[in-house]
């Protein structure tokens, strides 16, 4: 008789987001004259810009046509895009080798899959509060988790210590849920305990596009990386690329584990599981490359990080402790009073109509915390945090 993988049973409901709707229905539902303004979500409200969108229609019609016409392509990505993600890189100082780039449909697939290449004996480092993808990840495989705290006192960014172990240890930065941004020493420092304790790094810069500070936007800026980390980028937050799925994930050639490169292991999944982006897709990725896509979603990015500037600002003339909205489209922070997140939610909700994320969500450490993010029109963040302002002035 068939048996499901046990480790799924060991997989805790994700309440989060539909607990999120079910309050904000009920609210609306009972004060249907109120403007709710929602300022959690996680997802991008611009639409594609002209450039990707004009690759994405010449591609499309290239289709339909004999000589143009594209069937199934590399596994690993068209050589266009991926000499474009080359070039990319170089502008801050890496060099890639085109075939240690794999282009995918999104970080979320490739933080996943990755850990088909590791033994399940493997223990795992996971900072908390969390993207919960690499915690359920990594349930599903059964593989021991350690929690790493993220928490006030270490700004968030927590660095390795003496008792400090992990065989995989996930880093995400700029972070998603605390907008937090590890420093060049900080991501030494974990390049240096990588390296001496044969543990792998696995670099989640899905919001690298965000970072205008000097920070870095790779973990291959620090000495070191290429033999101790895997880094997973997107398309998602940079381009708009949310529901149109493109992204990347870099193996280095030096990446040593258990004398085999990890490269060559991650190209035997990929040819054997996935048959790479569609044609289309990975020309509006090459869209966002060109100048004129440089540009366009440079201004998306410089709207949304309006929208951060203000809601920090508006953190800083309160006197509530945040990290994030300098770097990121993200802004964590301390509820008002000492609040329990979803109470401070409820709060939020009925007294000034926003809607945000309980920090609680992402993991013990965001208990008394709560997300906002940029990602809504300007127009609904002025409102949103003149009217936080006023509730607590
Ligand atoms: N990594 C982090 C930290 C994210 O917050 C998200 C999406 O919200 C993803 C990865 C997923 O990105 P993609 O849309 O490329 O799958």
């Amino acid at each position: 008789m068939l048996k499901i993988n046990e480790n799924y049973r060991n997989l805790k409901e994700s309440y989060l987001f539909s607990e999120i709707a079910k309050r904000v229905k009920e609210y609306q539902d009972a004060n249907p004259d109120k403007k709710v303004i929602r300022m959690g979500i996680g997802d991008v409200s611009l639409p594609l810009c002209p450039a990707v969108v004009d690759e994405m229609q010449q591609a499309a019609v290239g289709m339909g046509k004999a000589e143009t016409f594209h069937g199934y392509g590399p596994e690993q990505g068209y050589a266009f895009l991926r000499e474009a993600i080359q070039g990319y890189y170089k502008e801050f100082g890496v060099s890639l080798e085109a075939d240690e780039i794999f282009v995918s449909d999104g970080a979320k697939s490739d933080v996943g899959n990755i850990l088909d290449l590791f033994s399940t004996d493997n223990t795992v480092l996971i900072p908390d509060p969390v993207y919960p993808v690499y915690v359920d990840t990594n349930i599903m495989d059964g593989r021991k988790i350690t929690f790493l705290p993220a928490n006030r006192e270490n700004h968030f960014l927590p660095v390795p210590g003496p008792d400090t172990q992990g065989d995989i240890i996930y880093l995400c930065s700029p972070n998603n849920p605390t907008g937090a941004v590890y420093s060049r020493e900080q991501l030494g420092a974990w390049v240096d305990f990588a390296k001496a304790n044969g543990s792998l790094i696995l670099f989640d810069a899905a919001y690298e596009s965000f970072i205008s500070d000097g920070s870095p936007r790779s973990i291959y800026e620090i000495d070191g990386a290429k033999e101790c980390a895997v880094e997973f980028c997107s398309f998602s937050k940079t381009a708009g690329f949310t529901g149109t799925r493109c992204g990347y994930t870099i193996v280095p050639h030096t990446l040593v584990f258990d004398g085999t490169p990890l490269n060559r292991l991650w190209l035997r999944r990929q040819t054997t599981k996935f048959n790479g982006v569609a044609y289309v897709v990975q020309r509006a990725a090459m869209g966002v490359f060109t100048p004129e896509g440089r540009r366009q979603t440079r201004e998306n990015i410089e709207y949304y990080k309006r929208n951060a500037q203000l809601m920090a600002e508006t953190m800083e003339k309160l006197g509530i402790w945040y990290t994030g909205g300098k770097n990121s489209p993200y802004v964590w922070f301390q509820c008002p009073g000492g609040a329990d997140s979803w109470a401070f939610f409820d709060e939020l909700l009925h007294k000034a109509q926003i809607v945000g994320t309980p920090g609680e969500g992402f993991g013990e450490n965001g208990k008394g915390y709560f997300r906002f993010s940029a990602f809504s029109s300007h127009e609904d963040t002025q409102e949103a945090m003149k009217r936080f302002y006023e509730l607590y002035r």
